[in-house]
């Protein structure tokens, strides 16, 4: 409602990087029960402002308000237990341990004890139950994605960032994929998604906000962004 806070604020995020400055004032939010897409060409900003909402990175000005509160001196650990989740554009799970093992590490290190019925019903909903036993490496990207997506799930975070979720992935899973965070958005949770497709994107954004060097350029509704000169121009001419 208009009187709750966001479920994610970021005001004026800025981080450098030598000489270059990654992301340059950026302002944005995102209510509960939406999903932003987060899109710009390569090198734009998108997974340094993932970073520095999850302070693996610390910001050198602005701030990060999740529910209101600044979440900016916290640690990775303390973020996630907030209920923060995230996946990356370089997938991590544990390639050496199967599919259960690696739910059951995310699981630990959430803290969570009662994890295996929830973990039982996700690879239901992700339809691969049939690979619990089998070790991460042997995954295809795409079911390598789906865990990473599980992993963070099990505690069923009430703000999720995704880092290009479909890079490499199968047409298949990429439906499921879409489905999940179709899902999600129903339950009331915040998805922040960074897409290079932007036929993915626009169909499932409530909101886009476009970067560009490390700038906000735009932020508005699909039909919007989709119609937006600066926008085409920093795509295409990128
Ligand atoms: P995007 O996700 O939009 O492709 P990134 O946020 O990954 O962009 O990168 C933004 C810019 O910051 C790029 O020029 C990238 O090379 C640089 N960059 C990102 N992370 C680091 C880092 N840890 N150290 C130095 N430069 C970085
Ligand atoms: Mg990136």
């Amino acid at each position: 409602s208009s009187s709750s806070p966001p479920r994610l604020a970021v005001r004026g995020l800025t981080k450098r990087f030598g000489g270059l400055l990654a992301v340059n004032g950026c302002s944005f939010e995102v209510e509960a029960g939406s999903v932003v897409g987060l899109i710009g060409p390569n090198g734009s900003g998108k997974s340094t402002v993932f970073n520095l909402i999850t302070n693996l990175l610390h910001a050198d000005g602005g701030e990060v308000l999740h529910d209101g509160v600044p979440i900016g001196g916290l640690s990775l650990h303390k973020v996630a237990r907030r209920g923060i989740g995230r996946t990356f554009q370089e997938v991590k799970i544990f390639r050496e341990l199967d599919v259960w093992e690696n739910l059951g590490l995310a699981a630990l290190g959430r803290g969570l004890t009662d994890w295996q019925d929830r973990a039982t019903s996700l690879m239901a909903d992700f339809k691969f139950s049939h690979l619990k036993h089998e070790t991460g490496e042997n995954l295809s990207i795409g079911q390598q994605r789906l865990l990473e997506v599980a992993m963070q799930l099990l505690v069923q975070p009430g703000l999720l960032l995704l880092d290009e979720p479909l890079a490499g992935v199968h047409p298949v899973v990429r439906d499921t994929i879409a489905d999940i965070i179709r899902d999600q958005r129903r339950q009331g949770r915040a998805i922040l998604l960074i897409e290079h497709d932007m036929r993915f994107v626009m169909d499932l954004s409530d909101r886009v906000v476009v970067m560009d060097h490390g700038e906000k350029i735009a932020d508005g509704p699909p039909s919007e962004i989709r119609a937006n000169e600066q926008v085409i121009e920093a795509l295409l001419g990128a």
